[in-house]
């Protein structure tokens, strides 16, 4: 759907970059991978935890979950940040099918660094990771 060549990675260290001056609600780039359902998710997640390995996913709205960690793209390496700079939208692309993708929350100049705010609702019992984002608007835990 979209393919644009407005981010990077650097060689070294993890984390994605704008590449040029994106402008506030542009489309930053889609969020690929393997369409599954949720039972598929959590069977995946708990098999890449027990390995010691990150699973990247998102949820969309219908259930279904684009899982990104075999044949994602770059924007799965975007990093949480608690006061992000594009968010996750639903979007319908040409072909009538629905996917992820990454919208500026505000203008991103060239060389940024993308984040974006992986919060999910509230779960009860859930052990939430402690947020090392450094914003001063980080409120201590990722999700
Ligand atoms: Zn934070």
């Amino acid at each position: 759907m979209l393919d644009l060549p407005r981010i990077r990675r650097r060689s070294t260290g993890d984390g994605v970059y704008a590449n040029e001056d994106v402008k506030k609600d542009a489309a930053v780039v889609e969020y690929t991978g393997e369409r599954i359902s949720e039972e598929e998710r959590d069977k995946r997640e708990s098999q890449c935890s027990a390995l010691g390995q990150p699973f990247y996913s998102v949820t969309m709205g219908d259930g279904t979950v684009v899982d990104a960690t075999y044949f994602g793209n770059i924007a799965r390496w975007v990093k949480h940040g608690c006061d992000p700079n594009v968010s996750v939208e639903e979007m319908e692309g040409r072909n009538g099918e629905f996917g992820v993708v990454l919208f500026a929350l505000r203008d991103i100049s060239s060389g940024e660094e993308l984040l974006w705010d992986y919060s999910v609702p509230e779960e009860e019992g859930r052990v939430r990771t402690v947020c090392t984002c450094g914003s001063e608007k980080c409120r201590g835990y990722i999700d």
